[in-house]
């Protein structure tokens, strides 16, 4: 594998980061792990003049669990550490389920979770779980600091709403409600390691009755972006959840999902399976959260 040439740049600070973000302004591309962009360099895919490395700067790698707030994931967690990690285990499980699933464990001890979250690919397997879960992106162009709702963080294929100075620092996961369960559900036919043909994640609050008080469900590779199952949240808001209607909600994700066919699936295939997971996937989540 041979790559275009580039000045190689490891900055030890944000600030000074930021500034070199700046200064290069479209000519500098960001590795973290550089198991995504390792190969697109070698693809060409990108040719930088530029390419700087996360890894020298202090503090963007921890994992931590402040009580009522949540976790709080950084940049340079690898996805090996989250899939391992006692607190994420513990806090968010599927998280961890998420990183588990993603790759090999040779790419694992490599990439983060950060990289597959700013890598805005609409299959990357970390994202609906934390799209289901509410999280917010830290965003730091050096002197500021914005939090993005995961909502408004994907623009397109490749494309996120971090402006071109600016560094994803960490991943904020609120603490779950009570009475609340989140589940993660992937279906890749090639092979266990590959990417999802379609992904789905699932949080689901209910109240004292057994009713949903609140719904949430992405759904992956079925867009350009990961897509929430709008139709199917608002079926189930206040409903009693039953079979009948987790299927209908199933039904109701397959609606809203706009797959294309490729390599790894056909379109008909994947709303199919849309239908299954989500169905799947609030099954799971509505047991954890009757415990
Ligand atoms: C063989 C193989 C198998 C794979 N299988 C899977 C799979 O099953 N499921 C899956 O979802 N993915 C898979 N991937 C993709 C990849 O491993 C993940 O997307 C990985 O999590 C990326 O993390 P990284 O740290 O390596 O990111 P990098 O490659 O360093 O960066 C990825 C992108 O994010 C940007 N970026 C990274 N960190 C930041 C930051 N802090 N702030 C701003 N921008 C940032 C980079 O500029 C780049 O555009 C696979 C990759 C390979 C090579």
């Amino acid at each position: 594998m041979t790559l275009p040439q580039f000045t190689f740049l490891a900055p030890t600070s944000l600030t000074e980061a930021c500034a070199l973000l700046e200064k290069h302004k479209g000519k500098i591309k960001i590795k973290a792990g550089g198991t995504d962009m390792i190969v697109r360099l070698s693809h060409r895919a990108v040719k930088p003049d530029y390419l700087m490395s996360l890894k020298k700067i202090p503090n963007l790698d921890g994992i931590s669990y402040t009580p009522g707030e949540g976790l709080t994931i950084g940049a340079l967690a690898l996805l090996r550490e989250v899939d391992l990690s006692p607190l994420v285990l513990e806090q968010a499980q599927m998280l961890a389920r998420a990183a588990h699933a993603t790759a090999t464990v040779q790419i694992r001890n490599m990439g983060t979770v950060m990289g597959n979250v700013c890598n805005a690919s609409p299959s990357a397997d970390n994202i609906p779980t934390l799209v289901a879960m509410n999280a917010r992106i830290v965003a730091s162009c050096g002197v500021k600091e914005r939090e993005i709702p995961i909502d408004e963080f994907f623009l397109g294929p490749g494309r996120s709403a971090l402006q071109a100075n600016e560094i994803a620092t960490a991943i904020k996961v609120p603490t779950l409600a009570p009475q609340s369960g989140v589940s993660y559900q992937k279906i890749s036919p090639r092979s266990k390691v590959d990417i999802a043909a379609v992904n789905i994640g699932a949080m689901i609050t209910l109240n004292d009755d057994g009713e949903c008080q609140v719904a949430r469900i992405s759904m992956g590779a079925v867009g350009p972006t990961p897509l929430r199952a709008r139709q199917a949240e608002t079926f189930l808001l206040g409903k009693k959840i039953t079979d009948e209607t987790m299927a209908e909600a199933g039904r109701l994700a397959a609606e809203d999902a706009a797959p294309i066919s490729d390599v790894r699936a056909s379109r008909e295939y994947r709303k199919l399976m849309v239908e299954v997971l989500t169905t799947r996937a609030l099954k799971e989540a509505v047991g954890f959260a009757k415990n």
